[in-house]
């Protein structure tokens, strides 16, 4: 029996957990109370992690398909097939006919920060794909626009603010997101505690929007227009400063201001549901409150006008004097070294079938299935999933679920048989979340402070079980024409020499300059993650340089701090960490532009009518994961919510069973009336739908839910992005008893007339 500390990998909170570890069993699991960010905080997902690390349904070994079905295989046998079978397709049908799909846990993994990339390098394919664009791209989108950068995304600075206003997301709930805050809720109180406000703008009455000041049930999908009025409100009430330590780094506040002059608050009032005076409130508030925040997320993402809704986030931030200022919209700086952007740009390829721009490297996952099932040159005919689950989590499932059925190679590095993975010809399972180390790389990037947090693996894997570093190395190493036995150590410093190379080449590093080998060396004995993260810290603006800065970090500070280490709170980064092409905040970037004319072209197009449908998150669950945890799926999680006002109207009853149909699919769903909603508007979580043939997880199969996607658009994109629509989708809801009759009326009738 012994005590373990380590960072929570399961959502971007971050926190940090204490375990008490029994051989190869976690007995207890409490919030780290001398964490540096998490303060002791813990929700229910990371108390249960050792449920998740001891699930019976995890895999522990390959499975490759043999005669149709998936059976247990070796590692090297493993490999030997997805070199036997991706060899062939690549020489003969080019690089791009080999597809990517990167899941959201590749960003929660050390790994998966440092090794998807020198795999996507090996495959030189075009046709990448992740669940950012169902998810977060369009704020990459907005920022790169805005600051050269779509990492340079600012975040709440909540521990010294004064209003803390939230439009489309509920982080109560998720503990931030793009924003890294354990114990939302602690520091909402001491919010409230020194006097400042909250402000929630939700078509729902979310847990956050229960605790707010005030709530302002806005209609789904129109945050970009009531954003322009708030930015318009600034500039023609004479509030529009960005402040004195923005002044000089900044362009483009005069053709923002006419570029948005169409768009006052009487004429977003009733398209935004929201009336003309607090709209104006909003504005005033924002700007005349010392310290104020503005953050958006998922509701302002996963819209048509997504990336201008979030450009305007920011915009509005400027004009508020909220930029870039303690207790206002701050910029983390993490203690990695990260190397300068080149200005942003998008669109530098397209995709084959439906024309769709590249963004940060990726297309929109709304055109996967187009491209798999789309003959013709450039064809995907391999895909390679890395810990995602594309047919419950991304647009018109069903379609993409049949478009898998037909590849000729599919590889999932995945733990469990899931929705995607039971189509996969060979499914490599990674360890689980204990067997591996930890250090966020992408998060510390959106934290409320400056932290290093560094977590060893806290339960040894098997011997004989590869780490994820070294599955995705053996994937490259396939990429680049080798055959099991695989050479990965030889493949692992290479990688490592490539950084060092890097590394010592930037004149911003604090290695710049230094001898590759000489670093190398000192680097001592570490491989593998651990060898790229020491490199990486101790080039980092708080790093030791190899001896430059000896008071700085490297990995062998954090392994003597396993509470982590504090860098303090956000420092004003502005104009050191922008990448744009004038060197200045480029309010106005013409990236943004087409999406103006499309927002503006809409303006003045009445409400629409009918239901919408918009997802919603529970502290349970994160995405489709989780959901075979026991422990976490308690009740029903998966209802239909629905205002009573349309429960009356429709005839729909509170745990009756519906039918909900959208342009491209039908879900059958159970009702749970509830005025948390505003009417007009209904809510189904994302994420569920285990029930399909083949899927391995018998908890979550036990009460699957109903998969959310198949009644996704792939039609509706974010003009800018490609991000799916997934809030604001058009639904027709019936007593799931009066469509069945519907159907057989229909079904006899035409079988009458034939
Ligand atoms: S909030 Fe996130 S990081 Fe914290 S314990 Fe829960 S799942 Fe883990």
């Amino acid at each position: 029996m012994g005590t373990a500390i380590r960072t929570c990998p399961l959502c971007e909170a971050t926190c940090g957990l204490r375990l008490t570890v029994d051989g190869d069993r976690v007995t207890h699991v409490e919030g780290d109370a001398a964490d540096v960010l998490s303060r002791g905080f813990l929700c229910p997902k990371g108390a249960l992690i050792g449920e998740l690390h001891a699930d019976p349904d995890r895999l522990r070994r390959p499975r490759v398909r043999r005669d149709g079905r998936l059976v247990e295989a070796g590692w090297d046998e493993a490999f030997e097939v997805v070199a036997d079978r991706l060899a062939p397709i690549v020489a003969e049908h080019g690089p791009n006919s080999v597809g990517v799909y990167l899941g959201n846990p590749n960003v929660h993994n050390l790994a998966g920060q440092l090794y998807v990339r020198p795999l996507l390098k090996a495959l030189r394919t075009r046709n990448i794909f992740s669940a950012s664009s169902v998810d977060q791209l369009p704020k990459h989108f907005s920022a790169g626009a805005m600051f050269g950068d779509p990492l340079a995304i600012p975040v709440p600075d909540i521990d010294r603010t004064d209003l803390l206003v939230v439009l489309g997301g509920n982080p109560r709930v998720s503990n931030g997101s793009l924003w890294t805050v354990p114990d939302l809720p602690g520091r909402l109180r001491e919010l409230r505690d020194r006097g400042g406000r909250m402000v929630v703008v939700d078509p729902r009455r979310t847990r956050t929007a229960a605790k707010a000041d005030l709530h302002l049930p806005i209609r789904p999908g129109t945050d970009a227009l009531l954003l322009a009025a708030v930015a318009t409100t600034l500039f023609v009430d004479g509030l529009a400063d960005p402040g004195d330590h923005l002044r000089d780094h900044l362009e483009g506040i005069e053709a923002v201001r006419n570029w948005l002059a169409p768009f006052t608050p009487e004429a977003v009032a009733d398209r935004c549901g929201i009336d003309a005076a607090t709209i104006r409130r909003l504005a005033h508030d924002l700007a005349t409150t010392e310290r104020a925040c503005l953050y958006g997320r998922l509701g302002t993402t996963t819209v048509r006008h997504g990336s201008v809704a979030s450009w305007l986030v920011d915009v509005v931030n400027v004009l508020a004097g909220n930029l870039d200022r303690p207790g206002g919209m701050m910029f983390p700086q993490p203690a990695h070294h990260r190397f300068p952007r080149r200005p942003f740009t998008a669109g530098r390829w397209h995709s084959r079938v439906r024309d769709l721009p590249e963004v940060i490297g990726e297309l929109p996952v709304a055109t996967l299935a187009d491209e798999i099932a789309t003959p013709g040159e450039g064809q995907i005919r391999a895909l390679i999933v890395l810990a995602g689950n594309p047919v419950i989590s991304t647009p018109d499932g069903d379609r993409l679920d049949a478009a898998l059925a037909g590849l000729d190679l599919l590889v999932s590095v995945d733990p469990y048989v899931t929705a995607t993975s039971r189509h996969a010809d060979v499914i490599l399972p990674p360890p689980s979340v204990l067997e591996r180390s930890h250090y966020d790389l992408a998060f510390t990037g959106f934290a409320v402070r400056d932290v290093a947090n560094y977590s060893p693996t806290t339960i040894g894997p098997p011997t004989d079980h590869p780490d994820e570093a070294r599955i995705l190395l053996a994937l490259a190493a396939i990429a680049l024409g080798q055959r099991p036995p695989l050479d990965l150590d030889g493949a692992d410093a290479f990688v490592a020499r490539l950084l060092a190379d890097q590394i010592v080449a930037d004149p911003t590093a604090r290695v710049a300059e230094r001898d590759t080998d000489a670093v190398l060396r000192a680097v001592g004995e570490r491989t593998g993650p651990e060898r790229l993260l020491d490199l990486l810290l101790r080039a980092g603006p708080y790093g030791d340089g190899f001896g430059s800065h000896p008071d700085g970090l490297s990995l062998a500070t954090l392994e003597a701090s396993p509470h982590g280490v504090d860098l303090g709170p956000l420092r004003p980064r502005v104009p050191d960490n922008l990448a744009t092409a004038s060197g200045r905040i480029e309010l106005a970037s013409e990236l943004i532009r087409p999406g103006i004319d499309a927002l503006t072209a809409e303006l003045d197009q009445p409400p629409a009518d009918g239901l919408v449908l918009i997802g919603r998150r529970h502290l349970r669950t994160n995405n489709s994961w989780s959901h075979n945890v026991a422990g976490l799926r308690g009740g029903s999680l998966c209802t239909l919510q629905v205002h009573p006002d349309d429960a009356g109207r429709l005839g729909l009853a509170d745990g009756g069973a519906v039918t909900v149909r959208s342009r491209v699919g039908a879900v059958t769903a159970t009702v749970e009336v509830t005025d948390d909603l505003r009417p007009g508007v209904v809510s189904l979580p994302h994420g569920f739908g285990h029930d399909l043939d083949g899927v391995e997880l018998e908890v979550a199969r036990r009460s699957p839910g109903v998969n959310s996607n198949r009644l996704t658009d792939p039609a509706d994109l974010d003009v800018l992005s490609g991000t799916a629509v997934l809030n604001g989708i058009p639904v027709e809801v019936v007593p799931a008893d009066s469509d069945a009759e519907a159907t057989r009326t229909a079904a006899s009738a035409v079988g009458a007339g034939s």
